[in-house]
């Protein structure tokens, strides 16, 4: 069964970190699932055991991309859903007396949501602050462990920056001081190389829709011998630590994006290249995460004197496709926590822009977005009562 893919039409897609295309080795799986297998994996006969291996070759395939068994490896409805399990079902397994929990302030809502459920449940939650660049600092997270230290939450790569964690190092760290390590690794597979048998987390979270495939799946990385409470109740499912009916088509789309991702040699190229051109081209621009290890596809940039909204709405009418990191509540922009746990003033948090490539971006639609960007910068800065016209 072969499905076109279409990417865009008239549309550069700059979004990535946002969601990713469906690539066609994901749109085959999918069609294939809702054509043939539609057998349900938890029936012992012929139509269900089929469905079943197939989930089993997910389930490899998925593994195969975070170096990891592929027992290990729980199917989830996404990204949220693996973070809360992770975050939620370990601490309330644990002892009573351990009610404390780390994590980053820079992480995205489904672990600070998490976290603030665990609060209204009586843990404590210490946030960690970043510096400029956006790191978190391994010995800040010393620090900050208490005796009843019962969970450390890192993410390996910011949504928002690209900024790439030590997670390495503040696994080590939870290992040697016998607290569970988990993070959020939904911006970092596909994009950079994980491999868990090096950052040896107990927890370790991904999202299906961020490399290539559909909406709706997401995995969680549990190490062995380790006690979750489940999230949901129901069947038996997932080795008992998610019930429900699998998502077939998502995961097996899922697994064909895991086995067809690719080095991101070109991609890093491609953003180097708008990154510099930003740079050279339009005044009164600078990164956001300078200095820092980054994911290769992303670049955040602050355009002083603008607003990160109207960039994005004038480069939308020019046909491209970029996010702010602002969310939107009430109707009202707020800036980025991300930026203001950097150390960015509310204004130029407000002022910035995320630019996310992926696979089928090419050099002549970034040389086109840095012309749109640098033709938008100008007429929003003409217009702009912040900006100091030289
Ligand atoms: N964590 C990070 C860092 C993300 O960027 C996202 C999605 O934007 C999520 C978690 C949530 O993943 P999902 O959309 O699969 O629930």
């Amino acid at each position: 069964m072969k499905v076109p893919l279409i990417v865009s039409v008239n549309r550069y897609y700059f979004d990535h970190n946002a969601t990713t295309p469906v690539c066609p080795e994901a749109a085959n799986a999918l069609a294939e699932a809702a054509a043939t297998l539609w057998g349900n994996p938890s029936s012992v006969h012929r139509d269900g055991q089929l469905v079943r291996s197939r989930l089993d070759k997910a389930r490899r395939q998925v593994a195969g991309l975070l170096s990891c068994p592929p027992k290990r490896i729980v199917f989830t409805s996404g990204g949220t859903e693996a973070a809360n399990l992770a975050i939620l079902g370990s601490v309330r397994a644990s002892a009573a007396a351990r009610r404390h929990v780390i994590t980053s302030s820079i992480e995205h809502p489904a672990v600070l949501s998490a976290c603030a459920q665990l609060e209204r449940e009586g843990v404590e939650v210490s946030y960690l602050p970043v510096d400029s660049r956006g790191l978190v600092d391994p010995d800040n997270v010393r620090r900050q462990i208490r005796p009843n230290t019962v969970l450390i939450s890192c993410m390996h790569a910011n949504n928002e920056t690209g900024v790439v964690e030590p997670i390495a190092e503040i696994s080590a760290i939870a290992r040697e001081r016998g607290i569970l390590f988990h993070s959020d690794g939904v911006q970092a597979t596909g994009k950079i190389p994980v491999s868990l048998d090096q950052f040896q987390p107990d927890l370790y979270s991904l999202s299906a829709h961020k490399f290539y495939a559909a909406k709706g799946s997401g995995a969680l990385y549990i190490r062995p011998g380790l006690e979750l409470q489940p999230i949901q109740y129901g069947g038996r499912h997932e080795a008992a630590f998610r019930p429900g009916t699998e998502n077939v088509p998502g995961i097996l789309a899922m697994g064909a994006a895991a086995a067809a991702v690719t080095d991101s040699t070109r991609i890093a190229a491609l953003r180097d290249r708008l990154e510099a051109a930003i740079l050279d081209g339009v005044p009164d621009v600078s990164v956001n995460g300078a200095g820092a290890p980054r994911t290769p596809n992303t670049t955040n940039l602050c355009f002083e004197g603008i607003e990160g909204e109207a960039m994005v709405i004038a480069l939308d009418l020019k046909g491209f496709a970029v996010s702010t990191g602002a969310a939107c509540s009430s109707g009202a922009v707020k800036a980025s926590h991300v930026l203001l746990a950097m150390g960015l003033t509310e204004a130029r948090a407000k002022s910035s822009l995320r630019f996310s490539l992926g696979r089928y971006n090419d050099e002549g639609q970034v040389d086109a977005l840095v012309d749109a960007v640098a033709g938008a910068a100008a007429h929003l800065r003409r217009l702009s009562p912040t900006y100091a016209h030289a």
